[in-house]
């Protein structure tokens, strides 16, 4: 390995510090939502910064930017790598821009010396990754990668009502290029972790090995609405006890599936709540994670049997309604490698990690080899304006990139 080639860390740094000036807010984060003028702004600076690299710019009709360097051999499919600009409202500095720029910054150093890879290699800034603004979540490479369409993006609608496809179109990022699969070599995503564990462990790199399966669900509990006062205890059909249980048998769940299980309920309403009313009715969500599919289905189990008990203890009508269902990803075994023994190389502490949130990689995986590298973020703290990342973490995670991407473009 030419472990000699570094990237410019002080340069790094001061590329995120130029673009997280774009929807700065007063705690030191970013608000700059998907198709807004902000991301407009923050697309215009990161064209302008490949275009000084000399790098070949096409936009598709999804707003998904790519920027291409030639490698001494371009009929061989290219090494991709990049993230998102967009952020939450009350977004961070890194979350996604740091996939971003520390992919410019590895074309950046290669320009430096002058060294041109035998693949092409191209970086991606992937549309409206957060859909805070325009939900699903993931939309560009979701598209890209064949498993949502075209138009029915296009068609998404924010709060206010204005499509996702009219938006592009008046930020003027309604590119041409179709947005459909094509052969892509390997896709490299660098990101901060958003969890705790990394710092916990004195780990500079993680090695992603996949993400979690998830399963989203909805609940409707039915009682009866009854007086607080006449009403004895042994006739109630009392909805938020059944809620209130169902609460803790979630959290018992998680708890019960270690290591790996995690287990929320984020949403109880009681419908029509007044102090001296039995509740009625009730609503809640569930959000189980799991590593492992199989482990999943079994707090599946648990919990339906669970709730059927419930439901007779309590004289409740419980109807659960499964929303949402996704397998366990894992990313490509030889790019998991690579970034391992890279790291090994460069003498970073690294652990193989799972993810625990979805990432563009996650769709890009269906369609190429794919890989995710991991830095540390302090506290664990993300999706918040003090989110924060070290330098150097930032230069380690970028300096991993760098040779994984040399690596893989020249199929060492
Ligand atoms: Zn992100």
């Amino acid at each position: 390995m030419k472990s000699n080639i570094k990237i410019n860390k002080q340069r790094l740094i001061e590329s995120i510090e130029e673009m997280a000036k774009i929807g700065k807010t007063p705690k030191g984060g970013v608000n700059r939502q998907a198709l807004t003028d902000l991301d407009k702004i923050s697309r215009d600076l990161f064209i302008n910064w490949c275009k000084k690299e000399k790098l070949q710019i096409t936009i598709d009709k999804m707003g998904n930017i790519f920027a291409r360097r030639s490698g001494k051999n371009n009929k061989l499919p290219p090494i991709m790598s990049g993230s998102h600009l967009d952020t939450q409202p009350t977004g961070g500095k890194y979350d996604g821009a740091l996939g971003v720029l520390s992919a410019l910054e590895v074309i950046r150093s290669l320009n430096d010396i002058n060294y041109i890879t035998e693949a092409p290699l191209e970086i991606v800034v992937w549309t409206n990754e957060e859909g805070c603004r325009f939900p699903p979540s993931m939309t560009g490479s979701a598209v890209f990668s064949g498993q949502y369409s075209l138009n029915k993006a296009l068609a998404i609608k924010d709060p206010e009502g204005n499509t996702l496809g009219k938006e592009l179109t008046r930020i003027k990022y309604d590119g041409k290029t179709s947005c459909k699969p094509r052969k892509i070599g390997a896709f490299l995503e660098t990101h901060i972790e958003q969890g705790p564990i990394l710092e916990m462990e004195k780990k500079t790199i993680g090695v992603v090995s996949g993400a979690q399966a998830q399963r989203w669900y909805e609940v409707n509990i039915k009682g009866m609405e009854a007086h607080a006062g006449p009403t004895p205890m042994n006739r109630r059909k009392d909805a938020l006890v059944g809620a209130s249980k169902i609460v803790l048998l979630v959290n018992e769940v998680g708890n019960k599936f270690q290591p790996g299980g995690c287990a929320t309920s984020g949403v109880l309403n009681i419908k029509s709540p007044s102090r001296n009313v039995i509740p009625g009715e009730c609503f809640l969500t569930i959000d189980f994670r799991h590593p492992s599919d199989f482990k999943l289905k079994k707090m599946d189990e648990k919990l339906r049997i669970e709730i059927k008990n419930i439901s007779k203890n309590y004289n409740l009508k419980i109807n659960i309604k499964q929303i949402l269902k996704l397998s366990a990803v894992s990313f490509d075994k030889k790019i998991r490698k690579t970034i391992k023994s890279v790291s090994t190389n460069l003498n970073f502490p690294h652990k193989e990690i799972i993810s625990g949130a979805g990432h563009d990689a996650v769709n890009i995986n269906k369609i190429a080899p794919t890989g995710m590298i991991f830095i540390p973020c302090v506290d664990g703290i993300s999706h918040n304006e003090i989110e924060k990342a070290l330098e150097k973490d930032i230069f380690s995670g970028a300096q991993v990139l760098l040779h994984s991407m040399i690596a893989l473009a020249e199929d060492l």
